[in-house]
């Protein structure tokens, strides 16, 4: 028998070592039936105010060494994995998407914490050999990595736990105290983390100060504007909405800034590679957490001669998704995290429909599928310019462009203002090179689709898709500061 969303998980916020209420809360809900799941308080700028000063407070007084960073983050990771089917069974009951892909989610964020524990012990500077310089043959320079200090960690809705974790991880890892804000719809797991945090800091042998970690939840525009205004903030890692994004971008002022944004990303299937299998990768890459995803497959482009037989492929592979409740164990496609996410998808779609495009499968939604449910949807004679096409879609649907050449498939790829990833079928190593050189985007992946992320791996967007890497190593690099110390002969 399958299960049910989780209710009564009515949490507290995390500041300076205390879980606490606030005098105004907000609703969970269950995406896929609007089961109410739990609430969470909607904290005071006065509250985030305190959680900043804790942290601030907590990296002055911090003597964790290296080694006792990595002891923190492999006990979380440890905790986490110990609580994998619960943590997973929240994040489908807030979030919607399907129980398999939350087990997943939960399995990679334990193999991301455990990637920065192992980067902590690794914070290494560089020797500079002065004889490179004429006269300074008997003196020594190298460089030592330190922390920023306090980390504010904003994260999306579409993987609550694994962006989190991306920013907690490195920030900590580094020797920075961290304010985490997750998104108002998708607040639980990321509070499964911090409850992980605390207890791996109460079990271990170190001293860890209360305010190292601190978790806020409540609305994403005033929670910002205290983060942005407070002195103490020294970077800000921000994974959303490019409209967001922007938003700090222009407010940040010398604050360290990450941002991962939206993306509008291609991927380009060419005649000589297996169809069959592109088109399984396609809509796979199209239609995970319904499409909810920053790096999926938002545009097939393909030549005009194998239209008719990728889209058959296409139309098969769809066919074969299971769309339903989540928690169903064979269901590979539930519903949008909110009505607001779905009623855009709704729009998008229907304009470009009207706007000519052909439905080749799909295109159903709502009403028996569940409130916020839309088919995986394949669609054909697009124009670049209509909707489906020319935004970010965040939803499950394929529109199919066609093109004459590969130059035209180029330069289609980068018919946009993103610049995420992109994704190449081909078994030619020219057209490979080519792609790899010519297509402006953070992330060029040869014989996948563009939604390829690893977590040892430099990962972030070029153009409006955002500014500076992620990956543990690279974060690292974001969250510490270089400074150059030099012995000298006199
Ligand atoms: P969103 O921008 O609405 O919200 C993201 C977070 O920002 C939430 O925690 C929200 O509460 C907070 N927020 C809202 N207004 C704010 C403000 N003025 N100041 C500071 N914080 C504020 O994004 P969303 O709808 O939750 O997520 C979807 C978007 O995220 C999509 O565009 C998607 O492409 C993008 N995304 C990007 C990546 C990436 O790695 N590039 C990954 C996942 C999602």
């Amino acid at each position: 028998m399958s299960q049910k969303a989780a209710t009564g998980l009515d949490k507290h916020v995390l500041i300076n070592g205390e879980w606490v209420d606030a005098a105004d809360r907000t609703d969970v809900i269950h995406p896929y039936d609007g089961e109410l799941v739990g609430s969470v308080p909607m904290v005071s700028d006065q509250q985030v105010v305190e959680a900043i000063d804790a942290a601030d407070a907590a990296v002055e007084a911090s003597s964790l060494s290296a080694y006792e960073r990595y002891e923190l983050l492999s006990e979380t990771a440890r905790l986490v994995e110990e609580r994998l089917d619960d943590i997973a069974h929240i994040l489908t009951s807030e979030q919607g998407k399907p129980l398999s892909e939350a087990r997943g989610e939960v399995d990679r964020a334990v193999q991301t914490l455990e990637l920065s524990a192992e980067q902590a012990k690794r914070m290494t500077g560089e020797y500079i050999p002065m004889d490179a310089q004429k006269g300074f043959a008997r003196d020594h320079c190298f460089t030592q990595r330190e922390p920023l200090g306090v980390v504010a960690a904003i994260t999306p809705f579409n993987f609550p736990l694994n962006l989190m974790v991306h920013k907690v991880g490195p920030a900590l890892a580094a020797g920075n105290a961290v304010v985490g804000k997750p998104a108002t719809n998708t607040p639980l797991t990321s509070i499964a983390l911090f409850e992980c945090l605390d207890d791996a800091a109460a079990a271990i042998d170190a001293d860890v100060p209360d305010g190292l970690f601190n978790v806020v939840t409540g609305s994403g525009s005033s929670v910002g504007d205290v983060i942005l205004d407070h002195e103490a903030v020294e970077a800000i890692s921000f994974t959303g909405s490019t409209g967001v994004g922007k938003y700090i971008a222009n407010n940040s002022g010398m604050t360290e800034v990450t941002l991962e944004l939206g993306g509008n990303d291609p991927t380009i299937v060419w005649d000589d590679t297996d169809l069959q299998e592109a088109a399984v990768q396609v809509i796979g890459g199209a239609c995970s957490n319904a499409g909810q995803v920053c790096n999926s497959v938002e545009r097939v482009i393909v030549p005009e001669h194998i239209e008719d037989e990728f889209v058959d492929a296409l139309v098969e592979a769809c066919q074969n998704l299971v769309v339903g409740d989540p928690f169903e164990e064979e269901t590979n496609v539930a519903s949008m995290v909110d009505d607001s996410q779905f009623e855009d998808l709704v729009d998008l779609f229907e304009s470009t429909v009207e706007a000519g495009a052909t439905v080749e499968c799909g295109g159903n939604y709502g009403g028996d599928l569940g409130p916020r449910t839309f088919e995986p949807t394949v669609l054909t004679d697009v124009d670049p310019e209509m909707p489906a096409a020319a935004e970010e879609t965040f939803g499950p649907l394929v529109p199919v462009i066609t093109v004459a050449d590969f130059d035209e498939a180029i330069a289609e790829a980068n018919n946009t203002n993103y610049g995420l990833e992109a994704g190449l079928f081909t078994q030619d190593i020219d057209r490979a090179k080519r792609a790899a050189d010519e297509i402006d985007a953070g992330g060029v992946n040869i014989n996948t689709v563009s939604g390829f992320r690893a977590d040892h791996m430099p990962y972030g967007g070029f153009k409006d898709s955002g500014v500076g890497k992620e990956g543990i190593k690279y974060a690292i690099e974001h969250f510490s500061r270089e400074k150059l110390v030099g012995f000298h002969q006199g």
